[in-house]
């Protein structure tokens, strides 16, 4: 069986003690797959380094709704630009709306969002959406670009569920899944169709134990708990999620 992460982050800081040692156990484990989540330039020449030895790994770019505090200067969107046509990374993201942690830069978050998802459009690379407390404009922005891609650690109800499916995305799901007494993921995952599901851990961030880094290998424990609440063999949601991971990318 193979397992894939379909959004971590191992070009992380968090990861430069161990990042070689780590990658070698996630094949191990038989996690052969990921998405490497880079928005920042040291992020992504680390994931490049690790792509170059497992070329099933994923490359994705973008600049993070929360990373416009300091800089929103559309110098940076020129810079991400050029940066992605000389990398050529196969995924626009994490790129989105986070309403929740930065209410404030709420419109900067769209205009980037916006040029990001014109960024993908003109590439025809998929993108991987962060959206938090702001479901309705995430929906009415991407709406407007011909888009495919990954709504990333989904969390929300079965009716915005099924917006986004109508929207041709996949919902991808993390270790919030895992918490003590959360009734609505379970009733999420069993509507949501097997094919258009995925599997995260969105490592080293969202560890369901405090204090702890959470490493791609985890997606497993999140893999048996779809498992369970889907009522489907797990050597089955292993194939499909592989190959939900792999027509992302077609
Ligand atoms: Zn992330």
């Amino acid at each position: 069986m193979i397992y894939c992460d379909a959004h971590c982050h191992l070009g992380s800081r968090q990861f430069e003690k161990d990042r070689q040692q780590l990658l070698e156990a996630m094949m191990e484990a038989n996690v052969r797959k990921a998405i490497l989540i880079c928005c920042s330039r040291h992020d992504l020449d680390r994931s490049i380094e690790l792509r170059k030895a497992y070329p099933d790994l994923r490359l994705a770019m973008a600049i993070h709704p929360q990373d416009l505090e300091e800089d929103h200067s559309l110098d940076r969107l020129n810079r991400l630009e050029k940066i992605i046509d000389e990398v050529k990374p196969d995924m626009i993201g994490e790129t989105g709306l986070d309403y929740y942690s930065h209410p404030h830069t709420k419109e900067y978050q769209q205009y980037f969002f916006r040029r990001q998802l014109e960024i993908a459009c003109e590439r025809d690379l998929p993108v991987d959406i962060h959206s938090r407390k702001a479901t309705q404009d995430t929906l009415n922005i991407l709406k407007q670009y011909k888009v495919r891609g990954i709504i990333h650690s989904y969390s929300g109800s079965v009716e915005t569920a099924d917006l986004y499916l109508k929207q041709g995305y996949y919902l991808s799901f993390g270790a919030s899944i895992l918490f003590k007494g959360a009734r609505r993921p379970a009733e999420v995952i069993r509507h949501v169709p097997l094919e258009r599901l995925l599997i995260e851990t969105d490592a080293p961030y969202q560890s369901p134990i405090k204090d702890k880094r959470h490493e791609p290998w985890d997606v497993i424990r999140i893999y048996k708990a779809i498992a369970d609440m889907k009522q489907v063999p797990l050597a089955e949601l292993c194939r499909t999620v592989e190959m939900n991971f792999d027509r992302v990318f077609r």
